[in-house]
């Protein structure tokens, strides 16, 4: 299939991703005399900010994923295509994308790529069977599912080992993903599931957070970061720093500390959110254009948020490497509506080579701990404790798209956090397993056809 022009054709943009950058640079487009097609593996626009939330049964799917569709209905110039993009030709202009086995290639005057990133294993991905990350609604969907189910376990097991086992939970990676994770499975075990269970008491259960740097939120650092850590063993986390994760499995994890000693945890959830890497269509885009790509496989962007030599290709989000800019949603939002004011001031004339330099405006940034507490750095100033959390509790909801969702979030939140309940505590046995399913019955067909076409060669 090849898409065709909606209406006559005028200047198309095509973006890629249905996340913070891809969704504002659209929106920027809106009143643009152009035809916007954005192209995403997902139908929904992602608030990966509040996905722990999911995962710990405060927030429902919907609150923080609406319908990319129902979001860009009004917006007349911009069409949803579903599909993993593939390939990205720069010289042809043109971006291929399948949904199941149906191929579409559409044509491009301008291009935006904005398709986030993934976890990182840092080259152990065989971890990822047994410690999920936490990037998607899915894997939100499997944890929430992994946690709820390492309880109800708990509860059938007469073995004190394994109930032990079974009732240690280990996030690995102490940022501000760990960090809100590891303080809502305390809040969970401690507040929510307090005597729901007959024969296993779930606030004893052990809360492990670790990570080879020696404080948390080291992007804060300093008061914010002891802070942080005091609240968090407040809530009964265990803190283990300085420590190196060697080996996961079924049963738990092999760690190294500072000193070299090995040792085990065992622990039947484990979580990782360690660690990025970027989309792979990053390579793609630097193989074809000679910019270079840093560590975590970004793309070293013009300063105008273009490739070399391509100065209507534009990378955003955390897909872009920019003068060490973080992997934050403001970064996506304002690369996003950057990258969209270009087009717009090319089609008033505007030569690339007039563009003004991308300027990040930093709005500051904030993880929550626990119940009324957060941290948070603006510039300077640092917050801390209850007022750190209303603050967050306000941007949060300000950020989030649409009213309904913002509505919903609310009557949740005020139901988790001046009660003990929680909406979304169902969990299904496709959510646990799905994932691992998927992943075995690709193994299997791509081992089938390799197999076919070894025999076709050898034939
Ligand atoms: C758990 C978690 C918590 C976070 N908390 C915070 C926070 O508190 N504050 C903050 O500022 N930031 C936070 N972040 C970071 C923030 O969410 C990201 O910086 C932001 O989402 C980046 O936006 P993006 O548009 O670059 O990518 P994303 O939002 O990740 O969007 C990428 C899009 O590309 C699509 N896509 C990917 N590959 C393809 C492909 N091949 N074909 C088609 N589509 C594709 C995806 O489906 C998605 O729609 C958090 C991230 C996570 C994971």
């Amino acid at each position: 299939m090849s898409i065709q022009p909606v209406g006559s054709r005028r200047h198309r943009v095509v973006v890629i991703g249905s996340g913070f950058g891809g969704l504002f640079a659209t929106q920027a487009l809106k009143r643009a005399d152009v035809d916007v097609v954005l192209i995403a593996r997902t139908s929904h626009h992602l608030f990966q900010p509040l996905l722990y939330q999911v995962a710990t049964g405060i927030l429902s799917v919907g609150d923080i994923a609406p319908a990319t569709r129902m979001v860009l209905r009004k917006q007349k110039n911009a069409q949803v295509l579903l599909g993993d993009v593939e390939t990205i030709d720069i010289d042809a202009q043109a971006v291929t994308s399948r949904f199941l086995d149906r191929v579409t290639v559409t044509d491009y005057d301008s291009l935006i790529v904005a398709a986030g990133a993934g976890q990182s294993y840092f080259g152990n991905d065989q971890f990822a069977e047994f410690a999920p990350g936490m990037k998607t609604i899915d894997d939100a969907l499997e944890l929430r599912g992994r946690i709820l189910g390492a309880f109800e376990q708990a509860e059938l097991s007469d073995d004190h080992d394994e109930r032990a086992r079974l009732l240690t939970f280990v996030v690995v990676g102490a940022g501000p993903t760990g960090v809100e994770l590891a303080g809502q499975i305390a809040e969970l075990s401690r507040r929510t599931l307090k005597g729901a269970f007959r024969h296993i008491d779930p606030t004893e259960a052990r809360v492990v957070l670790l990570d080879g740097a020696p404080e948390v939120l080291p992007v804060y650092g300093g008061k914010l970061s002891r802070k942080a850590r005091g609240t968090l063993e407040r809530l009964g986390v265990e803190i283990q720093l300085g420590t190196m994760v060697t080996g996961v499995d079924a049963d738990g994890l092999t760690v190294k500390d500072k000193d070299g000693t090995e040792r085990r945890i065992d622990s039947q959830c484990k979580v990782w959110s360690a660690g990025v890497a970027a989309s792979p269509l990053g390579k793609q885009l630097a193989a074809q254009s000679g910019a270079g790509t840093d560590r975590a496989g970004r793309v070293e962007v013009q300063p105008d948020l273009t490739l070399p030599g391509h100065p209507n290709v534009f990378v955003v989000g955390d897909m872009m490497s920019l003068d060490n800019l973080p992997g934050l949603a403001q970064v996506a939002m304002q690369g996003g509506k950057y990258a969209a004011h270009q087009i717009i001031a090319g089609l008033d004339g505007q030569d690339p080579g007039q563009r003004k330099p991308f300027k990040y405006f930093d709005k500051g940034s904030m993880a929550t701990i626990s119940r009324f507490s957060a941290v948070a750095k603006v510039g300077k100033l640092e917050i801390s404790g209850f007022i750190g959390w209303v603050a967050w509790l306000f941007i949060h909801l300000l950020y989030l798209v649409g009213f309904s969702s913002k509505l919903s979030t609310l009557l949740s939140w005020t139901q988790a956090f001046l009660s003990t309940g929680r909406n979304e505590m169902a969990a299904t046995e496709q959510q646990v397993f799905a994932r691992i399913a998927i992943d075995r019955l690709r193994e299997h067909t791509e081992a089938a056809e390799g197999g076919t076409g070894a025999a076709r060669e050898a034939g």
